[in-house]
């Protein structure tokens, strides 16, 4: 990286090494040019991408909203809540592994959907076959409303 005394762009690493535990690297590095020394820190960026829903819009990633359907997908269904939970886990890990700043609400729905497949077969089919049409989690759960006939509690 350049230098931020001269800009200079050859500077070098004079030492390294793990702080906080592990999760960040600290360089010392000094610049060619100038020698003046400068700290650096590295850190895995880990931040839950923003989701691109279907006509366009961004929205903050809701692990509140994603539970809720994957819920809704499995009402009446004997899959335990640990396992669940452990579902939302992985399709977090798997947004978060992508690296993106921005993935498409689709890419989620069909995360959601490989997910259900392993934890039900009947809340797969049920999501599935709403999801695929309206390709939308918000859509998808109107649809089973409707469907279940359960009065809006608003
Ligand atoms: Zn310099």
């Amino acid at each position: 990286m350049h230098c931020p005394f001269c800009s200079a762009e050859d500077t070098k690493v004079i030492d390294s090494r793990l702080v906080a535990e592990g999760d960040q690297v600290r360089r010392r590095r000094e610049c060619l040019s100038c020698h003046e020394r400068f700290t650096t820190y590295e850190i895995a960026e880990l931040v839950m991408p923003r989701i691109i829903k279907q006509d366009g819009t961004r929205q903050p990633f809701d692990e509140e909203k994603l539970r809720a359907g994957l819920l809704r997908a499995l009402e009446k269904r004997p899959v335990s809540t640990e396992d669940i939970e452990s579902s939302i886990i992985q399709i977090k890990h798997f947004l978060q592994a992508t690296g993106e700043r921005e993935v498409k609400s689709l890419t989620v729905g069909e995360k959601v959907m490989e997910q259900l497949q392993k934890l039900d077969e009947v809340a797969y089919v049920r999501f599935a076959s709403v999801y695929r049409r309206f390709k939308d989690l918000n859509e998808f759960r109107k649809e089973i409303d409707r469907l279940e006939q359960q009065p809006d509690s608003k």
